[in-house]
């Protein structure tokens, strides 16, 4: 299985999202096999956006789950309403969340918990700056926001996880932009599923992990190819509609491989 997942971010609106993930279902009707779709739009698209998806096999996500499910919590949304808006994914620790809102690895640990508990599926973002990166210190940033994020948190299915490792410099609303070298992205890839199977246990062996920065219709397929990327998480590309229907093509050919 590959996954595509779309973060909208705040690009797009309910109209903008209606008429998108219309684009996707129709040009993916009937097609047997499919990788898994998921279109996550902002809170306020979300119920318009599951009308439409709930007629297909696309899959509805939110952008961040508080980490309470009610409450005296002006603003917050939790998992229990993102579920009942028709969610069955959501991202958790996005680093323009943990930039712009100050957002933890405390606070995203209990996003975590109680989102996996609510019955959705956690997209969790994780990756290092640029001088994190030149200072070596990628897998020590890696491995703490891993090990944070998860400690507590037990999977009765794998898929009830995603990692996706983006390092930010690559996410193109960075400024820094330039999508991650493959090589590099498997070579994180090692680092990340190690910890994985240290911290989960036999489980850790089996999430998807998927990469995210700058993926868009050109350099998809050269990361969906690889056995050990299990899919991608796009964002300026997955609200642009020639792109996201050529990066979901470029997931069913690696699923099929010639
Ligand atoms: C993201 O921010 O999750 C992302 C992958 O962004 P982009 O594809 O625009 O680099």
């Amino acid at each position: 299985m590959k996954y595509v997942i779309g973060n909208w971010k705040m690009y797009i609106g309910t109209r903008g999202g209606v008429a998108l993930v219309r684009e996707i279902g129709r040009a993916f009707r009937g097609k047997e096999v499919m990788p898994e779709v998921v279109v996550c739009p902002s809170f306020l698209a979300l119920s318009d956006v599951s009308k439409i998806v709930s007629r297909s096999r696309i899959k509805l996500g939110a952008q961040d789950a508080f980490w309470e499910d009610e409450g005296s919590h002006t603003g917050s949304i939790g998992p229990k309403m993102l579920k009942e808006a028709g969610c069955s994914y959501v991202i958790i620790g996005h680093s323009e969340r943990r930039k712009e809102l100050g957002e933890t690895n405390a606070m995203i640990s209990k996003k975590v918990s109680i989102a996996i508990k609510s019955g959705l599926n956690v997209v969790l973002c994780i990756g290092e700056t640029k001088d994190e990166r030149e200072a070596g210190k990628t897998d020590d940033i890696i491995a703490a926001q891993l090990r944070q994020a998860l400690a507590g948190v037990k999977l009765h299915e794998a898929s009830q996880l995603l990692v996706a490792y983006e390092p930010i410099w690559a996410i193109s609303g960075s400024g820094k932009g330039g999508a991650e070298d493959v090589v590099d992205v498997v070579d994180a890839f090692a680092t990340i599923r190690a910890i994985l199977k240290d911290v989960l246990g036999l489980i850790g062996k089996d999430v998807p992990l998927l990469y995210g920065g700058s993926v868009d219709a050109d350099n998809a397929y050269s990361y969906l190819r690889e056995d050990v990327i299990d899919g991608v998480l796009v964002g300026h590309a997955s609200v642009k509609t020639h792109h996201i229907l050529d990066i979901i093509a470029s997931a069913l050919k690696a699923m099929r491989p010639e």
